[in-house]
């Protein structure tokens, strides 16, 4: 008869690599192509029970300020949990990220569970079929991985956060991003 612990989580990163589908992929179980970009400031919920304890994420998405630099600290003040993506097929995104960190070591709660999310693991030829493979060649839209899993792991552990390599379009570990880092919320 516990009730569910409220946790605040933000979302960071670089415009399109991801926020938004992944949090609608991990909330309603859905992808869209192309989505629209969000309108205002999106705000979800979920609950995900893990251990005998159920967290109920309060997931607050960017309106794309992202991409004019201007997330206000008030964003991620008295988050508990943030999630700072990159996309695994363009480098520079990485960087951002890292970016994003510093930020958050610096300025946000001191007990913060931060994720670092490598999407888009859908793309890389490593984890395609031969057959899609061909197909890419033959339409010129081959894509390939900029970021290695070993390069991001390193920072990721260096860095203490948690670390994921994940696909919002197939689902592949998204679920897995939102339990760890309910297991490793504080208990109080
Ligand atoms: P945001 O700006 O970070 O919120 O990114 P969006 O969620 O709006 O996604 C930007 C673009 O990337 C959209 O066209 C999505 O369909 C696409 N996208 C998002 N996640 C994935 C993924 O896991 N795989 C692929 N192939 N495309 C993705
Ligand atoms: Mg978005």
């Amino acid at each position: 008869d516990r009730r569910p612990v409220p946790v605040k989580l933000v979302l960071l990163g670089e415009s399109a690599v991801g926020k938004s589908s992944l949090v609608v992929r991990f909330v309603n179980r859905e992808y869209a192509e192309n989505r629209e970009p969000t309108i205002g400031a999106a705000f979800l919920t979920q609950k995900c029970t893990v251990d005998d304890r159920t967290v109920k994420y309060e997931i607050w998405d960017t309106a794309g300020q992202e991409r004019f630099h201007s997330l206000a600290p008030m964003y991620y003040r008295n988050a508990q949990a943030a999630i700072v993506m990159y996309d695994i097929t363009k480098s520079s995104t990485l960087d951002k990220a890292k970016g994003w960190v510093k930020e958050l070591q610096r300025q946000a709660n001191s007990q913060i569970v931060i994720a670092l999310v490598g999407n888009k693991l859908d793309l890389v030829q490593e984890n395609r079929s031969e057959q899609n493979e061909d197909a890419d060649e033959q339409d010129g839209n081959g894509t390939s991985r900029q970021v290695t899993f070993e390069e991001a792991s390193a920072y990721a552990s260096e860095a203490g956060l948690l670390f994921f390599e994940t696909s919002a379009k197939t689902a592949a570990n998204v679920d897995e991003v939102f339990r760890e880092i309910a297991k490793n919320i504080p208990h109080d």
